[in-house]
C-alpha cells in the first residue's frame, strides 16, 4: 500500500493539538471559513454528495443523501451528533473527540450550515468525561474566538452547540432512542417513518450524524470531493478509523484508507496475534456484523467486500481479535449475555429472543447442550428480526446475526463442544424442554 498521510488523526501527535491555537495554526478552520463565507448550504450539501461520503457510524448511509431528505419547507431544523459509541470494541469517536475536538466542531459548524442547523446537539457516551471535559473547553474556546455563536463570520449564520451526556445504556446509540433520551425520556427508539430527518428531536427536522462522519467533512469541503474518493478501495471511499483490539499483541486505532483487511491491521499495526499463537476468527466491526474466519482475514474491510462474507457489514469498523484457544461457545456467550441485558424489551422477538439465546447459550456452554440446540439456536435467530419489519430498531437483527454467522462458519465446533462437554446438572429439565418446544 502507497504511503497513507493522515487526514482525521493528524493533529493527534502534535503538542497541544486539542487547542484551538495550534489547531488554527495547523489551518483548522479555513474550511468552515471558506463554506460559510463562499459556499450555499446547497453548495456544500452536494460536495458531500459528490464526495460519496458514507456514515462511519455503523450503518454506511450516504450522508450528503441522508441530508437531503431534510424537507425543503422547513422552518427549523436541529443536528444530534452521536457520539454515544457503545458498540463494543469500538473508540474511534472517543479518541477523535478527546485528541481533535475542533475538528470534531469545525465538522459540526459546516455540516450544520449545510443543513441549516442552528442548534448541535453533541449526545455523547455516558462513560466519556474526559471527552466532555474536552469539548466544554473546546466549546468555549470556538465561542470567544467566534467561531461559533451568532452571525459567524459575518456570514448571518448562527449555531449554538449543546452537550449532552448519554445514560450509560447500548440502546441510546440507536438514533430514535438517543432522540428519546435527549428529550429526558427513556431511550426506547421509536417506530421509523418517520425518519428523523422528517421528525426527529422535539418533533423537529434532525440530522443525526456520527462523530467521525463529521469530522470527514471539513477535508472534503478544503480539498474537494475528487480527492476523497481518491482514498480507499473504488467503491467505498475516505479515510476510515479501525480499532483492533482482543487477542492482539498492540490494541490501537489507526487511520488508514478504507478498504485494508484484518490480517494488514493483525500483522502491521496491532504487533501481531498474541503469546505466539494463531488467530482462529475475528470479529469485523462490532459483535452485530459476525465473525470472519481467519480464512477470510484477505478480505478487505469495506462497505462492499463483507457481505459475501455472510458478514452484516463494515458495521464500525472496530476488529476484535480470537485467537486460536478461544472457544467460540464462549464468545457468543459473551454476545448473548450483552444483547439479552441491552433489549430495551419493547419488541416480543427482541426481549424473548435475545433472552432464549442467552440461556441457551450458557447451558450449552456449561455442560448442558445437546445438538438440537444448534437447530433451535438457528431458528430462534431467524425468527428475531432477519424479516425486515418485526423489530422497531435493528438490535434484534444484531443480537441474532453472530449466533447465524458463527453456525455456518463454526458448526462442527460447536457440535463437537457439546459432546466432548457434558455435564448433567446443566441439561434441561424436561419441563424446560417442554417449554422450549
Ligand atoms: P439504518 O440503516 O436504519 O439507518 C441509517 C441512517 O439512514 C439513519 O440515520 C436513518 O435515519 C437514515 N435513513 C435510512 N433510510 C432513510 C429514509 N428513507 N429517509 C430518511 N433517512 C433514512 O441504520 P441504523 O439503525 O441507524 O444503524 C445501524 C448500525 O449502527 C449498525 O449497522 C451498527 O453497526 C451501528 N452501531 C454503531 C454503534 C456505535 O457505537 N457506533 C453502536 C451500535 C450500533
Ligand atoms: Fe428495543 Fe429490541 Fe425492539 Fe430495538 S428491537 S426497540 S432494542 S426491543
Amino acid at each position: 500500500m502507497a504511503q497513507f498521510e493522515p487526514v482525521l488523526t493528524r493533529n493527534w501527535n502534535v503538542e497541544n493539538g486539542h487547542t484551538l491555537r495550534v489547531y488554527e495554526a495547523r489551518g483548522g478552520y479555513q474550511a468552515a471559513r471558506k463554506a460559510l463565507t463562499t459556499m450555499s448550504p446547497d453548495d456544500v450539501v452536494n460536495l458531500v454528495k459528490a464526495s460519496e461520503l458514507r456514515g462511519r457510524g455503523g450503518a454506511g448511509f450516504p450522508t450528503g443523501l441522508k441530508w437531503s431528505f431534510l424537507p425543503k419547507d422547513r422552518t427549523e431544523t436541529l443536528m444530534c451528533v452521536n457520539g454515544d459509541e457503545s458498540e463494543p470494541a469500538t473508540f474511534n469517536n472517543r479518541l477523535l473527540i478527546e485528541r481533535d475536538p475542533h475538528q470534531f466542531l469545525e465538522g459540526i459548524l459546516i455540516s450544520c450550515f449545510a443543513t441549516r442547523a442552528t442548534t448541535a446537539y453533541v449526545y455523547l457516551r455516558f462513560e466519556y468525561i474526559a471527552g466532555y471535559k474536552m469539548m466544554e473547553r473546546a466549546i468555549a474556546e470556538a465561542e470567544a474566538a467566534g467561531h461559533l455563536g451568532r452571525n459567524i463570520y459575518g456570514s448571518g449564520f448562527d449555531l449554538k452547540v449543546v452537550l449532552h451526556r448519554g445514560a450509560g445504556a447500548y440502546i441510546c446509540g440507536e438514533e430514535t432512542g438517543l432522540i428519546e433520551s435527549l428529550e429526558g425520556k427513556r431511550g426506547w427508539p421509536r417506530i421509523k417513518p418517520p425518519f428523523p430527518a422528517v421528525e426527529g428531536a422535539f418533533r423537529k427536522p434532525t440530522v443525526v450524524n456520527n462523530v467521525e462522519t463529521l469530522c470527514c467533512v471539513p477535508h472534503i469541503v478544503e480539498r474537494g470531493a475528487d480527492w476523497f474518493k481518491s482514498i480507499g478501495t473504488p467503491k467505498s471511499y475516505g479515510p476510515k478509523l479501525y480499532c483492533v483490539s482482543g487477542h492482539v499483541n498492540k490494541q490501537v486505532c489507526v487511520e488508514l484508507p478504507l478498504g485494508v483487511t484484518t490480517r494488514q491491521l493483525i500483522e502491521e499495526h496491532a504487533g501481531g496475534v498474541w503469546k505466539g499463537r494463531k488467530a482462529k476468527a475475528a470479529v469485523p466491526g462490532g459483535i452485530s456484523m459476525g465473525l470472519l474466519a481467519e480464512s477470510e482475514f484477505d478480505v478487505p474491510l469495506d462497505f462492499e467486500a463483507l457481505r459475501p462474507t455472510g458478514c452484516l457489514g463494515l458495521g464500525t469498523a472496530a476488529v476484535t481479535v480470537l485467537d486460536e484457544t478461544m472457544p467460540i461457545i464462549d464468545y457468543l456467550a459473551i454476545c448473548a449475555r450483552f444483547f439479552a441485558h441491552e433489549s430495551c424489551g419493547q419488541c416480543t422477538p427482541c426481549r424473548e429472543g435475545t433472552n432464549w439465546l442467552n440461556k441457551t447459550i450458557h447451558r450449552i456452554k456449561n455442560g448442558g447442550g445437546r445438538l438440537e440446540d444448534l437447530d433451535i439456536l438457528e431458528q430462534l435467530s431467524q425468527n428475531m428480526g432477519i424479516t425486515p419489519g418485526t423489530t422497531i430498531c435493528g438490535l434484534a437483527d444484531g443480537a441474532a446475526w453472530p449466533v447465524k454467522n458463527a453456525l455456518a462458519k463454526f458448526r462442527g465446533e460447536l457440535e463437537e463442544y457439546i459432546r466432548t462437554h457434558q455435564n448433567p446438572a446443566s441439561l434441561p429439565t424436561p419441563l424446560q424442554t417442554a417449554i422450549a418446544q
